[in-house]
């Protein structure tokens, strides 16, 4: 069976913070991490390849140079090769642009089972990147997988989150599956994996290597364009409401309706 995995390099959105100043976010010396949802599909690919023999996990980012650091990491926890599609050419791409140079990269490898995506990107935050890779690829998804259950030949079924209960799909392969939080806990780098993946040769794909037409990559390509970006304000004060719980409670309400919540 071969499997990919779609990771991101995201900077760490937890310890970005705001400058009271200028109240701009200040990004200086925040680490970048391997983005939390692609963390699981990744740990989905290697406990597919734990129980089904011959399984090769492939993880492919698209990013700087720097993004090289996770697939390092992507190797050191079990995964078989990596892939890093840079090029000054795929900078600044909006999701479709993303997506269009992720998918004409898994078209290069063309073989293959399963794609595994994350749900969402922390930074970014579309949770589009999957779903578009499968529309191009023309190949069924299943988003927000919160467990797979069984893989056989052809087939994988996997339970789906819903908002107020879930959904238990089959699916042919090959297919698309985004990961979300609850589907496993990743596992750990080993010392002998850190020590493999200094050791593997990362793959650079650029625009010349995958079938993508310079039309459909980078920041000129993109359909959208961030026209501003801005730190929300932050938000106001609490507010204390006296009294006892009846008063209280009828305090909280006309608040809530004062404000059009109710
Ligand atoms: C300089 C710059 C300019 C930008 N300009 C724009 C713009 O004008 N308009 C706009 O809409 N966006 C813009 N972006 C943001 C960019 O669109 C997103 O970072 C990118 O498309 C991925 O979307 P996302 O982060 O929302 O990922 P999501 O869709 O939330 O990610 C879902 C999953 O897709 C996979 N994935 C996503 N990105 C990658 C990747 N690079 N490599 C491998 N797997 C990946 C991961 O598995 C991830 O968990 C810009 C980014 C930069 C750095």
């Amino acid at each position: 069976m071969k499997i990919l995995v779609c990771v991101k390099q995201v900077p760490n959105t937890n310890a970005v913070k705001i400058n009271p100043e200028t109240g701009t976010l200040i990004r200086d010396g925040v680490e970048s991490i391997l983005n939390p949802d692609d963390d699981n599909a990744l740990e989905a690919a290697l406990q597919i390849k734990d129980k089904v023999e011959g399984t090769n996990v492939t993880v492919i980012s698209m990013g700087p140079p720097q993004a090289t650091e996770v697939l390092v990491e992507c190797l050191a926890k079990g995964a078989d090769d990596a892939i890093l599609l840079s090029s000054r050419a795929f900078g600044g791409a909006d999701t479709w642009a993303t997506s269009n140079t992720i998918a004409g990269a898994i078209e290069k490898i063309g073989d293959y089972d399963i794609v595994f995506a994350g749900r969402q990107a922390i930074d970014g935050d579309t949770a589009q990147v999957g779903p578009q890779i499968a529309e191009k690829l023309n190949i069924p998804q299943v988003t927000y997988v919160e467990e797979v259950q069984k893989v056989e030949d052809g087939k994988i079924t996997v339970k789906r989150q819903l908002e107020d209960g879930y959904e238990i799909i089959e699916i042919p392969t090959p297919c698309l599956l985004t990961a979300v939080k609850e589907l496993n806990t990743p596992r750990y780098m080993s010392v002998k994996g850190i020590y493999d993946a200094y050791n593997t040769e990362i793959t650079v794909w650029d625009e010349n290597d995958i079938p993508v037409k310079p039309e459909e990559i980078g920041l000129k390509s993109s359909p959208t364009k961030v026209f501003r970006s801005f730190t929300p304000e932050p938000k106001g004060k609490g507010m204390m409401i006296e009294g006892t719980p009846k008063e209280a409670a009828v305090k909280v309400v006309d608040e809530l309706k004062k404000k059009h919540f109710l």
